[in-house]
């Protein structure tokens, strides 16, 4: 972007004899090259200081109120050799500048350090992105890991604390699981985790949270969903766990079962906690167990309140 047709010859010229960019754009002024870097998307932006209707600051001021255009570096094409001139670009978001008469070897070099440091901040960016999602899966299952729904958790009980949403929590354990990897061995045990895993996020909604809570443990977090919904959901997947035939690497046909207690925030009534209501869904859990197991209980809501109160 320059006022000068002359210098911008000399820049596309400079650039084209390189033989390694894309065609550049040009323009003469700052609000063509917001146009223009919004349509064409470049990489890197080679700016005139000193244009009338719209000058390389004023272009820097409008750039940095467009978030989507401010991570493409701007260099600064400056006759000016104050360096009060180049503090003050510097300081308003340009990312380097160069003094006419350029040389042409020291714009290239400038213009590709732009394009590597550009290229590896969106490196960086591709990482952090899967750094975010590995940090709330689970490896073996795929589903959400513990830590992760320990934030829901805590997010979905204030919710409920604070409006009254409805929020039921099922903790589902695959029943005599050790005694699966004991005969069959713990490649097929892993196998079988899986395969319940996910067949309950399948059977699940988009909405609800499935996590792996423990090792063969799975907490399903249900936003929105009283005790009623969260019972016929449970059987359901109690069902579906039973009636799954897992064969798994060795060829080996495997049947489990599984039992599963429920938990509602609103059986805790106002001190409800995330811990308040894990420890419901366990204690239901456990009388699952008890009474016989492939079965499901729903955590009383007097006894729960009583448990808290
Ligand atoms: P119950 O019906 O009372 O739940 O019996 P259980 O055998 O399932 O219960 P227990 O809690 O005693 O044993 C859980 C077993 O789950 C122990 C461990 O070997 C197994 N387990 C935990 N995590 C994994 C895993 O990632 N892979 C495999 N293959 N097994 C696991
Ligand atoms: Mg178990
Ligand atoms: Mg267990």
């Amino acid at each position: 972007m320059d006022d000068s047709a002359a210098i911008r010859r000399e820049v596309v010229e400079t650039l084209e004899a390189a033989g390694d960019f894309e065609t550049p754009h040009e323009c003469a002024d700052g609000f063509a090259a917001l146009r223009m870097m919004a349509e064409y998307r470049p990489d890197v932006v080679l700016c005139d200081l000193v244009m009338p209707i719209c000058d390389g600051v004023h272009f820097l001021r409008l750039r940095a109120a467009k978030p989507e255009l401010s991570n493409v570096p701007v260099l600064m094409l400056t006759g000016a050799a104050d360096q009060d001139t180049k503090v003050d670009v510097l300081d308003r978001g340009a990312a380097d500048y160069i003094m006419k008469p350029f040389h042409r070897g020291e714009l290239l070099a400038r213009v590709r350090v732009h394009f590597r440091l550009r290229s590896l901040h969106e490196e960086l960016e591709a990482a952090n992105a899967r750094l975010e999602e590995l940090s709330c899966t689970d490896g073996l299952t795929g589903l959400f890991n513990r830590r992760h729904l320990d934030r829901l958790l805590d997010v979905e009980v204030s919710r409920h604390v604070r409006y009254g949403t409805a929020l039921t929590i099922m903790l589902v354990d695959i029943d005599h699981f050790k005694g699966v990897n004991d005969t069959y061995g713990h490649l097929v045990g892993d196998a079988v985790l899986r395969e319940v895993s996910q067949t309950l996020k399948q059977m699940t909604r988009k909405a609800d949270v499935v996590c792996r809570y423990g090792g063969e443990e799975i907490c399903i977090l249900l936003s929105n969903t009283p005790m009623a919904g969260a019972t016929i959901l449970a059987e359901r997947l109690r069902a579906a766990i039973e009636a799954l035939e897992i064969t798994s690497v060795m060829r080996i046909s495997v049947k489990v079962t599984a039992s599963i207690g429920i938990a509602a925030a609103d059986g805790i009534g106002k001190g409800c906690t995330a811990e308040a209501l894990l420890a419901n869904a366990d204690r239901a859990l456990y009388r699952a167990k008890s009474e016989g197991r492939n079965r499901v209980i729903a955590a009383p809501a007097d006894e729960a309140s009583r448990v808290v109160g």
